[in-house]
């Protein structure tokens, strides 16, 4: 684990600006943000992918983005009558890259929380598609299969 860079954050052998901690998660300041709060929250426990994560680290893990969530929508950050200190919310993305294709760059699960407010630039390229429903229907059984129901 020595080459993860998220593993080297929680051990504090690499330098982050720390938002959050508990026994099983770490949220901290992304360094390259799409917009201003722009952080991610880790799992303490090493998990490269979606595939290797412990499902009560992923439940956590979204609990904290939800905390964290609240928090920078949250429009008294600073004291009353004083201005704002920090990065107020209009809306909040969560994103998760799973696997090189998905765009995932740090193979060390990581939930992006992501402040929005209009105009500010951000955004999915995709397009959506209209598929028919005997498609949707044909798409779902076979996941259904895979998921052994
Ligand atoms: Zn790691």
């Amino acid at each position: 684990m020595s080459t993860c860079i998220f593993c080297a954050i929680v051990a504090r052998a690499a330098e982050a600006s720390i938002v959050h901690e508990d026994e099983h998660t770490l949220a901290f300041m992304d360094i390259r943000p799409f917009t201003p709060g722009h952080l991610l929250v880790v799992p303490k426990a090493h998990a490269s992918g979606l595939a290797d994560l412990d499902p009560e680290d992923g439940r956590r893990v979204f609990a904290v983005g939800q905390r964290v969530a609240a928090a920078l929508r949250d429009g008294s950050v600073g004291r009353p009558g004083e201005p704002q200190d920090g990065p107020r919310a209009d809306g909040v993305n969560f994103f998760l890259a799973d696997g090189v294709a998905a765009g995932q760059e740090v193979f060390h699960v990581h939930l992006h929380v992501i402040p929005r407010a209009a105009g500010d630039g951000f955004g999915l390229r995709g397009r959506p598609t209209s598929p028919r429903r005997p498609d949707l229907d044909h798409l779902a059984g076979t996941i259904r299969r895979r998921l052994g129901a």
